[in-house]
């Protein structure tokens, strides 16, 4: 029988490769996302359906349960990113690190506002969404949420944020694991075909990460999708409560 899986931001990116690894498994499978257009498209290409979701938002995600399959699986919490990304370059520079008067009123509240921004992408989003869906996970269910190598490297409220994550998945392991479900998360290093990857870094960064890592390459979206179908599985049934990390090998964890 058909899984039922729910794959968080899989229209772009890391989510869309998981998304498709199990679509072409003959998995039900539902991808969601904030932007409609490239959320159909991606649903159109692999066979999956698509539901417009924030998952920040209580709302759109109380929402979203109707349109879940009866009988769900696997949950994996994708959506996210490092939202300093989307702050615009001034507002950015008011979040501290330039040596000038980041003490202001305006400068904290915009502080605030960028950080939460962050933990709410990376985390509330997460945990909103499986409080929201966990009543629905089948026993022998599996919860993997993407985390980051960000985690391990002081990466600001990005990096806090996937920290985060992983401690609350510890939480969740042990309220699931009586039901047969198991809670774990796959922490990416540096992936290639990535918006991350593509358009944040320069040339020379992208090469100096790459020189960190023992397989002397950034790794793929398809790397990623092996790793959650792995946890996703059968075959790790008696692995919960682990912070999986697939990032080549990068120094520091080799
Ligand atoms: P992408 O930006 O390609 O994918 C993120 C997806 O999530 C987008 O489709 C986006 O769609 C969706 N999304 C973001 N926020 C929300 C939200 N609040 N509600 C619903 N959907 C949302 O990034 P990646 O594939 O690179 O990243 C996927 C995950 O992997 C993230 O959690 C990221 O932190 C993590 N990661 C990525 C690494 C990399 O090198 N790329 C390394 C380590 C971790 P839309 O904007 O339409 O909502």
């Amino acid at each position: 029988m058909a899984r039922g899986i729910l794959v968080t931001g899989g229209a772009t990116g890391i989510g869309l490769a998981v998304a498709r690894h199990f679509a072409d498994e003959g998995e039900t499978v539902v991808i969601t996302g904030r932007r409609q257009a490239p959320l159909e498209a991606a649903a159109k290409e692999i066979g999956a359906t698509a539901v417009v979701c924030d998952h920040t938002d209580p709302q759109a995600v109380a929402r979203l349960l109707p349109r879940l399959p009866g009988r769900l699986d696997v949950l994996v919490n994708n959506a996210g990113g490092n939202t300093d990304f989307d702050t615009p370059a001034g507002a950015a520079e008011e979040t501290g690190g330039d040596g000038g008067d980041g003490a202001t009123p305006e400068a904290l509240e915009a502080f605030a506002r960028a950080f939460r921004a962050n933990l709410d992408a990376n985390l509330l989003s997460a945990a909103l969404t499986t409080k929201a869906v966990e009543g629905r996970l089948a026993p022998g269910g599996a919860v993997v949420s993407i985390g980051s190598i960000a985690a391990d490297k002081g990466s600001g409220a990005y990096g806090a944020a996937k920290a985060g994550l992983a401690s609350w998945n510890l939480g969740l392991a042990r309220e699931l694991g009586p039901r047969g479900i198991t809670a774990n998360v796959v922490a990416p290093g540096y992936i290639a075909d990535t918006e991350f990857f593509r358009d944040h870094l320069t040339a020379e960064r992208r090469a100096q990460l790459i020189g960190s890592t023992a397989v002397g390459r950034a790794g793929t979206p398809g790397d990623i999708a092996g790793a959650v179908a792995f946890l996703a599985s059968e075959a790790a049934r008696d692995i919960t409560a682990q912070v999986l990390n697939v990032n080549g090998g990068e120094r520091g964890t080799r």
